[in-house]
């Protein structure tokens, strides 16, 4: 579903993201783990072009992203990306944030896009406050509002780059239940996170970096128990 192929980035003469390949397949939950400042963050921009790169190419469903153009904005539509601020607009009703883009891309009418977003609240549990305002929701609410505004564009796959680091404590499971929920229904989803107990229940592959590198790629089992290299041991003794 997605495949990334010998992408390099370089930020003026920091090299970034150093020959990076990865494939992920329909349905699986990749979760990126890294020392801070690795290329994490960098990686799922560029996986929807947020980013440019230097080299390399990067596929969403067999189609290669191109620089730019209208054939971006429509493979982009296939990436959702949920980030550590919600990112809602503040100044439109929940219902509003999330049939704003159906109806403008995906060209839904008004009452369409409405009966799709109330399900998707609903998912997500929100619906009650789907004609509240954005700072009257919890911060925990309103990031799964940002993940049902996101999956309103019926997308592909699902970036997530630290969905919970923002939250209040208390706030944390819920999101991480809503993603458990969306994993489960067969999702494509790459997520940075720095909730272990989440990593290990819900990826299929732990993908670790370090310096803009790929260092170790395996199950959470083997990776949080067996871990190959010296630097993913050196991570895991810190964050353990
Ligand atoms: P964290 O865990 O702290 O979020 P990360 O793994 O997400 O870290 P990135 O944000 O991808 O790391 O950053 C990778 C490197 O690129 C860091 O050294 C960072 O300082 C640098 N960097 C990121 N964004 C920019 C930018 N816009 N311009 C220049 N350097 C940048
Ligand atoms: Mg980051």
């Amino acid at each position: 579903m997605v495949q990334v192929r010998g992408v390099n980035k370089h930020y003026g003469a920091l090299h970034v993201l150093k020959n990076i390949n990865l494939e992920v397949g329909k349905g699986e939950v990749i979760i990126l783990l890294g020392p801070s400042g690795s290329g994490k963050s960098t990686l799922c921009r560029t996986i929807n072009r947020l980013e440019t790169i230097d080299n390399g190419e990067i596929l969403i469903d067999g189609k290669v992203l191109p620089a730019e153009g209208k054939e971006l904005a429509k493979l982009r539509a296939d990436v959702g990306m949920v980030f550590q601020s919600f990112n809602l607009f503040a100044h439109k009703t929940i219902l509003d944030n999330v049939t704003l883009g159906p109806r403008k891309v995906r060209g839904l009418s008004k009452s369409e896009a409405e009966a799709e977003a109330m399900q998707l609240l609903k998912k997500v549990g929100v619906d009650s406050q789907a004609n509240k305002m954005p700072a009257q929701l919890s911060g925990g609410q309103q990031q799964r509002v940002a993940i049902a505004r996101a999956l309103a564009m019926k997308p592909k796959v699902m970036l997530f780059d630290e969905p919970t680091s923002a939250l209040d404590p208390e706030m944390v499971n819920e999101v991480l239940e809503t993603m458990v929920s969306l994993a489960r229904e067969g999702m494509t989803m790459i997520v940075v996170t720095h909730e272990m107990g989440f990593a290990r229940r819900a990826a299929d592959r732990i993908v670790f970096l370090a310096d803009g590198e790929i260092i170790e790629q395996s199950s959470p089992d083997e990776f949080f128990s067996n871990p190959k290299s010296e630097r993913a041991r050196d991570f895991l003794g810190k964050i353990l």
